[in-house]
């Protein structure tokens, strides 16, 4: 069997199509605040991507930059400025923070309804509780590359890998939320290779390489990767692999997320879904 390649640079644009067009016709233009502390390149490219994609759907984009020395206090008087801002309907504080500011205390400082990142224990509560949550954005993106892949989720056996807070947990409880049968593996399970292979739906959020090989995939499983990681190249330039030795894992799977190209477009999209969702929950919008 050769795996389908799921799209989801196409799937995403849809969905930022969509939502720009759902901007057009809203009473104002949502605003999204982003938080960058200090100079990590990785995350200053994130978050110049995401103020990109933020005014190409016709929102607001409002960047703020603090230095590598900034202290917790300086950035929590920031966040409950943003909390106090009418105008921001979406605060985003990009990770990882410098080590002397605690990342837990700024995400709990945040303002529920405007977390769009869905990282706040308030909304994890929601999410687990099967509530109306603002939902975390890689997870609500890898859900919808499962429905664009036409996968049947009601019954299904699905095994995610990774039992972070920011991506396995929430899709462990997406999952559970549509019925699936979910295991969750992680560093200490035993048996990996056997757990995959009960998995009709299998997600991978380690951060290893190509660490899940194609006999560990069950045939016909649809597969979503989540994992980024950057490998040596001879011209010291490097690649992006997943989670998932691809070549492999597509001559046994179904239907398989790319690295790059696949999850990655959708968690951008998802931020901006959750951006507008936010604004007409606070702002009282149809
Ligand atoms: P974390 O490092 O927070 O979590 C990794 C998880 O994988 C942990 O639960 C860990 O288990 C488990 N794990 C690590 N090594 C093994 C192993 N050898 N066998 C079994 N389980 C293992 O990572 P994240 O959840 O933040 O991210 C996972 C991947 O997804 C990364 O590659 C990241 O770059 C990528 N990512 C991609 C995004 C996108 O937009 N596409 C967005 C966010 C992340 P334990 O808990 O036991 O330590």
């Amino acid at each position: 069997m050769t795996a389908r390649p799921i799209d989801g640079k196409a799937t995403a644009a849809r969905l930022r199509g969509e939502i720009a067009r759902a901007v057009a016709q809203a009473p104002a233009a949502p605003g999204l605040a982003v938080v960058l502390v200090g100079e990590d390149p990785a995350s200053a490219v994130y978050v110049r991507n995401k103020g990109a994609a933020t005014r190409e759907v016709g929102m607001r984009s409002i960047e703020h930059k603090l230095p590598a020395t900034a202290t917790q206090d300086e950035l929590l008087a920031l966040v409950a400025r943003l909390n106090g801002d009418p105008e921001v309907d979406g605060i985003l504080v990009q990770l990882p923070l410098p080590r002397q500011i605690d990342a837990q205390a700024v995400i709990a400082a945040i303002d529920p309804a405007k977390d769009v990142d869905g990282f706040h224990v308030v909304n994890a509560g929601r999410l687990a509780t099967g509530a109306e949550a603002l939902v975390p954005c890689t997870p609500r993106g890898c859900m919808i590359l499962l429905r664009e892949a036409g996968a049947t989720l009601s019954g299904a056996e699905a095994v995610v890998l990774g039992r972070s807070n920011i991506v396995g947990k929430p899709i462990a409880q997406l999952l559970l939320q549509a019925d699936c049968t979910v295991t969750i593996a992680h560093s200490r399970t035993r048996d990996l290779p056997g757990v995959c292979r009960r998995a009709d739906i299998l997600v991978a959020a380690v951060g290893r390489a190509e660490m899940v090989r194609g006999d560990w995939i069950k045939p016909g499983a649809i597969v979503i990767d989540v994992g980024i990681n950057r490998v040596p190249t001879p011209d010291g330039k490097g690649r992006l692999v997943g989670d998932v030795a691809y070549a492999e894992a597509a001559a046994v799977a179904g239907a398989i997320t790319p690295v790059p190209g696949g999850v990655g477009p959708m968690t951008i999209a998802c931020l901006l879904e959750n951006t507008l969702t936010a604004a007409r929950r606070r702002r009282g919008w149809k």
